[in-house]
């Protein structure tokens, strides 16, 4: 089937649109997608899906698609007469056939890399994707044909600037000043405030999926939806990328592109980089598109812990986030608020962290305060302020002038306190004492 470039309604993040002839045969339809989760299921042993719906309109398509992600994997499981158990058989694993792969568990291993002074066994398709990866930090745009990296059967190769056919893969992430290698996730750790933590950082499109049937009903054309799809593809492929090159170069980027973005930097820098994200998307496709919003999750974690299960809390966080009417929202530090709040929340800790540097007030007046934030229904403005009275000395006005602002709002305003709870825990991060050591 020959797709033309205006027939792609909506391209990027793991997901696509396209307009096809409406008497296509939804039996080549169908073998165009088993003959993909075919590739797919060879090539990452079932780890990546994929799914495809169609429909006479990108709403009935999307719901179509809904349908058929539910029973992801039947075309591989199923052959045309009942089960097929030659799809889900996996090469044997345990001795005496040797040892699994280290980094999936799942298939044999082949081949041990030295990976931070760690020998690490590799089987054949992670070794193969650890070298498609190390490729793809340095490439900047690619296109199919005549290269030396293949993904479900198609070759690619690196160009050096845009052309027709080629599209952008290049994604920011921090290196050695000297030798140009990519710094460790221990590397980027070290350059955190005080706490070596990392945080992953997930953000999307609130209700992406409405939007695009809105956009789509707007203009039967389909023009102002492939616009709007390509603008939020810019928006998070470029824009932001050369945003994290120009003013945030310890970010690294594990995911940009579509309508999402996945990062991972040092803890403090990710909550200040977030809220310029919010003011960048407001001023940018918001502007054009309105209404449209975005969500984000942050998870902290120690850079020891493989970062998986970082991305899947944040992923957690973001749906948490989204949980809220209006969405627009930022999950981190134990509590979610919005993009309005962003700065005063992250700003507070900042402060509070400054002012224990300082010596104004003790490291465990922090603690004490936080104890009471996460009290609930017992907090009380009584105690609040005997806890300042007894710590804080009256030189400090400023210290005293925030702490009575929050007396305001403690008794009465369940969101505020759960956001003053966040800006205490960073300020407890920003102020860790440093044992050395210590990396969790
Ligand atoms: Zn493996």
């Amino acid at each position: 089937m020959h797709i033309a470039n205006d027939d792609v309604l909506v391209q990027g993040g793991g997901g696509f649109l396209i307009r096809i002839p409406p008497a296509t045969d939804p039996v080549h339809l169908e073998e165009i997608r088993s003959g993909l989760q075919r590739k797919l299921w060879d090539e990452s042993g079932g780890e990546v899906q994929f799914s495809l719906g169609w429909g006479k309109t990108p709403f009935a398509a999307r719901a179509h698609l809904e349908l058929q992600k539910r029973r992801i994997g039947a075309s591989m499981l199923q052959s045309s007469g009942g089960w097929n158990p030659e799809g889900w058989s996996q090469p044997p694993l345990d001795e005496p056939f040797g040892k699994p792969c280290d980094i999936c568990g799942q298939s044999p291993g082949s081949q041990v890399v030295q990976y931070e002074g760690e020998k690490v066994l590799h089987c054949k398709s992670c070794l193969e994707a650890r070298r498609l990866g190390e490729k793809l930090t340095r490439w900047k745009w690619m296109r199919p044909g005549g290269g030396s990296v293949r993904a479900l059967g198609i070759s690619f190769e690196n160009v050096n600037s845009q052309t027709p056919e080629s599209f952008r893969v290049g994604r920011w992430i921090p290196r050695h000043p000297d030798s140009r290698e990519p710094l460790t996730f221990q590397e980027i750790a070290e350059q955190a405030r005080s706490d070596h933590r990392l945080a992953v950082l997930k953000a999307d499109v609130d209700d992406m999926g409405v939007r695009v049937g809105q956009v789509a009903g707007e203009d039967p054309s389909y023009n102002r939806l492939r616009s709007f799809s390509y603008s939020l593809h810019e928006f998070f492929g470029q824009t932001i990328q050369e945003l994290l090159e120009e003013s945030w170069p310890l970010i690294y980027t594990l995911y940009a592109g579509g309508d999402d973005l996945l990062l991972v930097g040092p803890w403090n820098i990710v909550l200040d980089f977030a809220g310029s994200l919010a003011r960048e998307f407001e001023t940018g496709p918001a502007q054009e598109y309105s209404p449209l919003t975005l969500s984000a999750g942050i998870a902290l974690t120690p850079y020891r812990v493989p970062i998986r299960h970082a991305v899947e809390r944040a992923e957690e966080l973001l749906e948490s986030a989204k949980q809220c009417p209006g969405k627009n929202r930022c999950a981190a530090l134990g509590a979610d608020w919005s993009w309005k709040q962003h700065e005063s929340v992250v700003g507070d800790g900042k402060q509070l962290a400054d002012w224990v540097a300082s010596g104004v007030a003790p490291r465990s007046l922090l603690h004490r305060l936080l104890r009471l934030a996460e009290s609930g229904k017992s907090l009380s403005a009584a105690r609040w302020a005997y806890q300042i009275e007894r710590n804080v000395h009256r030189r400090y006005s400023d210290f005293r002038r925030w702490a009575n602002h929050v007396i305001e709002y403690l008794e009465r305003d369940e969101q505020r306190v759960s956001e003053l709870a966040a800006s205490l825990r960073y300020a407890l991060l920003a102020t860790r004492p440093r044992k050395e050591g210590r990396d969790d």
